[in-house]
């Protein structure tokens, strides 16, 4: 037999954004795995989380964030949490953010951020929020 194929693409979304820590603008490209006969990953999607076929993807866009967000907050070769061009779903996110966050070029849905702690700078920048709750 031959060796399996698996679908490993990588994201293929890019964007320019102002990186507010050190001043200048910076080209983002996404390091994850794109979604199975896509070219992004789900967090650049649009479509992802309105996509009534899978109304699975609400659930599951929520879990891949929280896991997200929890490994850069406790890898210790990231100094920052960078979330750039993402779609954030409706979720209520109960973290302590120790390192400097930044969502940029983000939509927002219900996002509940009132259980979370941000102990560092925290910056969204050219985001768009629907009813994100900070307090
Ligand atoms: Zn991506």
């Amino acid at each position: 037999m031959g060796y399996i194929y698996a679908n490993v693409a990588t994201c293929q979304y890019k964007t320019d954004y102002f990186d507010p820590q050190n001043q200048n603008v910076k080209r983002f490209k996404c390091d994850r795995y794109a979604i199975d006969n896509k070219e992004v990953c789900l967090f650049p999607d649009k479509t992802f989380l309105q996509d009534k076929k899978y109304p699975d993807n609400i659930q599951k866009a929520a879990d891949v964030f929280t896991s997200f967000i929890r490994d850069k907050i406790s890898d210790r070769n990231y100094d920052r949490i960078e979330c750039i061009g993402y779609h954030i779903p409706d979720i209520a996110i109960h973290e302590k953010f120790t390192k400097p966050v930044f969502f940029i070029q983000c939509e927002f849905q219900e996002t509940d951020f009132s259980e979370s702690l941000f102990s560092a700078k925290t910056c969204f920048s050219e985001s768009l929020f629907s009813a994100t709750r900070f307090l």
